[in-house]
């Protein structure tokens, strides 16, 4: 199966969530069918390696959730470590905090403060990059750290929300852009 067969099989559409008006991208069938799962974790690996097929990271950042599910399996493809960056108040040990605004409110997410070596070369996946709110104040997080942010990797890209040109002076990459 091609990498657009698994992915338009994979993800499915669901109207109103979480709120009215929203409609969710749902990753899990792509997450239980083991084949294609593995497809894709291999192409968004493929992002962080140079021309020549060399790594060129060394730490994997997944942003919680849904982020967690496709990082690690990116990270352990790459031999890389994996640094999770979480919600407000999940992380038990020293950490940097940035905030954002989300349509209504704000939210904060953070990272343990010796989640990286200095220097490190950072590859950040997530699910699905909307108004790129979250991988904005991700690569905050990472640069506060002293860590170099490689580029962003995310399965989805909605093209109708802002987060593309919001990100405009970083390295995107989506595999499937709608
Ligand atoms: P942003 O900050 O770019 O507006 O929102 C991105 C975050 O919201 C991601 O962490 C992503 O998991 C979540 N998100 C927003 N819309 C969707 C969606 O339609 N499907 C999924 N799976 N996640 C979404």
């Amino acid at each position: 199966r091609s990498l657009e067969d698994v992915l338009a099989q994979g993800i499915r559409d669901i109207p109103d969530y979480p709120q009215p008006g929203v409609l969710f991208k749902d990753i899990t069938p792509l997450l239980a069918d083991h084949t294609g799962f593995t497809q894709v974790v291999e192409a968004l690996a493929a992002f962080g390696k140079d021309d020549d097929g060399e790594v060129v990271v060394d730490k994997v950042v997944g942003i919680e959730a849904r982020g967690f599910i496709l990082a690690a399996p990116v990270a352990l493809a790459l031999g890389a470590g994996f640094v999770p960056v979480r919600k407000q108040g999940k992380l038990p040990a020293a950490t940097f905090a940035e905030s954002y605004a989300l349509e209504y409110g704000e939210a904060t997410i953070e990272v343990h403060q010796d989640a990286f070596a200095p220097g490190d070369r950072v590859l950040v996946i997530d699910d699905v990059l909307a108004t790129g709110g979250t991988v904005e104040a991700c690569l905050r997080l990472i640069r506060r750290c002293g860590a170099e942010v490689v580029g962003t990797a995310v399965l989805i890209e909605l093209s109708f929300l802002p987060g593309r040109k919001r990100l405009a002076d970083e390295r995107v990459d989506a595999l499937v852009t709608v």
